[in-house]
């Protein structure tokens, strides 16, 4: 981890203008962004009474939503579905009265303090913020994949793989998202035909064990997707084997697609510390490079990407959050009772 400078610095800060103020909303904390991590940081910020706000922006429930099963979120040993978790995390968040608001943040300024949020619907200002803005998934950058997303081309088996009953459908990938995505897709399809650039799979062995068992499973290795046809829905795969450069069609009438992710950090662009690919950097008590902002959950997080590493880190960063202002309130009467006894 890099050497990030986490001393509070308030000089540099400069108050925002009062222009509109009626219109702003100010905030002890915000969260932007509803998964595990966001919803897990409401939850106990709202138990420490900051009456936190979270922006749940495009999509509730974060990656963890476009999960079928989950199998590994300790307290549900029979498993339990992606957004069915989200949904308990954001009730149970609400109970200890954070608001969740679906408003999406068109831009944010860090330089001044407190912060500014602005989302389409309003202007806030915060004096702790913490992100949790989570993943998208990767895309392949093939022809016809952008053409086809809605008509055969998806992010999202759980979204859509009912549409593919007793159809051949193929899951781009090798990681545990292709497999664990791919054998939910069982449920509906003829045929799951995997399709992966190596001849070694990525994915946990308990998931390759058992879609190497599911004989609706079928895997294509060493081969990549060159492109997604059809007309007005999707009918076929052109497939390129790496090792003999050899070309083959795949016909079939859905492409999930499931090759990684990349940190929806675009809004913290020259304003945080970004690693090289993109993630914010955090310390472990998941402070970013500005006091007063933190970070939690996949947005922070390349190594981990599961759902009880980003509740955790959404936990710890909310008790940081409730620390901060708790001092800066300390720091800010002392200052006000040193100005009284000068006068
Ligand atoms: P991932 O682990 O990064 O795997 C991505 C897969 O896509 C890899 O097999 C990779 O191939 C392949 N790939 C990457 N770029 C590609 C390209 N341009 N063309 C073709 N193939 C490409 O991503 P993920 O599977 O989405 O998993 C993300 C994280 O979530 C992981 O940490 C995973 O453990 C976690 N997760 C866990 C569970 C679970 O515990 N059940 C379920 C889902 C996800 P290479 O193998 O050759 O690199």
């Amino acid at each position: 981890m890099s050497d990030i400078s986490l001393s509070l610095d308030f000089s540099r800060l400069t108050q925002t203008e009062e222009e509109g103020a009626e219109e702003i909303q100010e905030r002890d904390l915000i969260i932007i962004g509803a998964g595990p991590a966001g919803l897990t940081a409401g939850l106990y910020a709202g138990r420490a009474q900051l009456r936190p706000l979270i922006l749940v922006g495009q999509s509730f429930g974060g990656q963890a939503a476009t999960t079928s099963e989950m199998e590994n979120y300790p307290g549900f040993p029979e498993g339990i579905g992606g957004l069915a978790l989200a949904e308990q995390m954001a009730s149970h968040a609400k109970r200890f009265e954070a608001e969740i608001a679906y408003e999406e943040v068109t831009s944010v300024d860090l330089s001044t303090y407190p912060f500014v949020i602005n989302t389409y619907g309003g202007v806030y200002h915060a004096k702790t913020l913490i992100i949790c803005t989570g993943t998208s998934a990767r895309r392949l950058g093939v022809p016809g994949e952008s053409k086809f997303i809605g008509r055969g081309v998806s992010f999202c088996a759980t979204c859509d793989g009912y549409f593919y009953k007793d159809k051949t459908v193929v899951v781009v990938g090798g990681g545990d998202s292709a497999l664990d995505e791919g054998l939910y897709l069982t449920r509906f399809a003829r045929e799951v035909i995997i399709i992966h650039r190596r001849d070694r799979l990525r994915a946990n062995p308990t998931l390759q064990r058992r879609a190497r068992a599911n004989p609706k499973v079928r895997f294509v290795f060493n081969s990549v997707v060159e492109e997604v046809m059809g007309e007005q829905t999707v009918k076929a795969v052109r497939v390129r084997n790496v090792n003999t450069n050899e070309e083959s069609l795949i016909e079939t009438e859905g492409v999930f697609v499931y090759i990684g992710l990349i940190p929806n950090t675009t809004l913290f662009k020259d304003q945080l510390e970004l690693t090289t690919d993109g993630y914010i950097v955090t310390d472990k008590r998941q402070r970013t490079s500005v006091p007063g902002v933190y970070a939690a959950g996949d947005v922070q997080d390349p190594w981990f990407r599961q759902v009880v590493v980003a509740a955790g880190a959404g936990a710890a960063a909310a008790i940081e959050a409730e620390r901060f202002l708790a001092e800066k309130a300390f720091e800010d009467q002392a200052e006000e009772d040193e100005e009284t006894k000068g006068e």
